[in-house]
């Protein structure tokens, strides 16, 4: 692939990171991402497997270095791994450091050897609670054993696993020291991530469920002894590791401004819209190009680079008075976490 001058967005960031997300549909229909009944969009809207093929390697062939495949749950999508088997060409070339998942889980049994086989090393699991009972009422459809099956296989066959927990108070907060021994025990690492104010979810969703990371950092150091660790994603993620057991413990505040200086991703639905920042609504049409020149992805690349000319600095958050302001209506399912 010819390699094309880097993006550089109008901050000096260069953008290496992409999230797409393949699909707005998912098996689950977790309390803080969806409603429960959820209109999803035409098949004629999302991208095809081969508009996302040249999606994503246009990006790469202009600097992407790490890919994340996110949904809704992009394991529920129609013959995703030719996807991910055809992103595994850039691995093999070097163009690509990294191709990750994000997934709930429920279909890693089926699909974690043909993940690790096209060149998935890593896969981030969501998971909230470990009682079957809470986790069934969380996700509303779906099922803890299956879950877990899915991490054993996932496991097996050797990738590295992740468990991101959305931190809820009142729901999983009895759960914290639970959660990080079970990964403890199988050499998980974990992150906490805070509730964000994402779309219209009628009475299930509730800014008091809101628990901050730095609340649930706390709560760890009675028990543990934190050490800041330096490593940084260029994401919201910051991470320590804890003394006594050596694991590592991540924590996601999406709320907060203070990583958007170093913000190195970009997001891009199933529907083609490039989302220059998570907390804002600005965004470009790539669907658009892809379709018109079929052929040609000179357009697709022009449209990319005047988007990242516009990248925001950074986004509008508020939780400070108690309710959700800054509140974006897209649902994460959309814009794929
Ligand atoms: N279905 C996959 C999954 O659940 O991992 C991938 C898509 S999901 C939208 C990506 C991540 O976003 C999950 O870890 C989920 O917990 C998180 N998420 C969804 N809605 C959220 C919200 N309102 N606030 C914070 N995290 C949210
Ligand atoms: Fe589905 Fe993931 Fe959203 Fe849960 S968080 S409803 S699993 S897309």
């Amino acid at each position: 692939m010819m390699q094309q001058p880097p993006l550089i967005d109008p901050f000096a960031r260069a953008i290496t990171y992409l999230r797409v997300s393949v699909t707005d549909r998912c098996d689950f229909r977790c309390v803080y991402c969806m409603a429960e009944n959820m209109a999803f969009l035409p098949k004629k809207d999302l991208l095809t497997l081969e508009e996302l093929d040249r999606l994503c390697s246009a990006f790469i062939g202009l600097g992407v270095r790490k890919l994340r495949i996110t949904g809704g749950e992009p394991l529920v999508r129609r013959d995703i791994l030719t996807f991910f088997r055809a992103m595994g060409r850039h691995l093999d070339s070097g163009a690509l450091d990294e191709l990750t998942v994000t997934t709930n889980g429920s279909q890693l049994e089926k699909h974690a050897t043909a993940l690790w086989e096209a060149g998935v090393r890593r896969v981030n699991v969501s998971l909230d609670t470990l009682d079957p009972d809470k986790f069934a009422r969380v996700t509303r459809w779906g099922r803890l054993d299956q879950v877990r099956r899915g991490i054993e296989a996932a496991q097996a066959a050797g990738l590295r696993v992740k468990i991101n927990t959305v931190a809820l108070k009142g729901f999983n907060e009895d759960e914290l020291f639970d959660l990080v021994d079970w990964c403890a025990a199988g050499d998980m690492d974990l992150t906490f991530i805070e509730v964000m104010p994402m779309g219209d979810l009628g009475n299930d969703y509730r800014v008091d469920q809101y628990w901050s990371v730095r609340d649930v950092r706390a709560r760890l150091e009675e028990r543990f002894t934190t050490v800041d660790l330096a490593e940084r994603t260029g994401g919201p993620a910051r991470y320590v590791r804890l003394a006594e057991t050596g694991q590592k413990i991540g924590f996601i505040t999406p709320l907060s401004h203070n990583f958007c200086e170093s913000c190195n991703r970009v997001r891009v639905t199933c529907t083609g819209e490039l989302y220059m920042c998570l907390g804002q609504e600005d965004r470009a049409d790539l669907r658009a190009p892809l379709r018109a020149h079929p052929g040609d992805d000179g357009a697709l690349v022009g449209a990319i680079r005047a988007a990242i000319a516009a990248k925001p600095r950074g986004h509008d958050f508020d939780y400070s008075r108690q309710r959700a302001d800054g509140q974006v209506s897209r649902h994460m399912s959309h814009t794929g976490g």
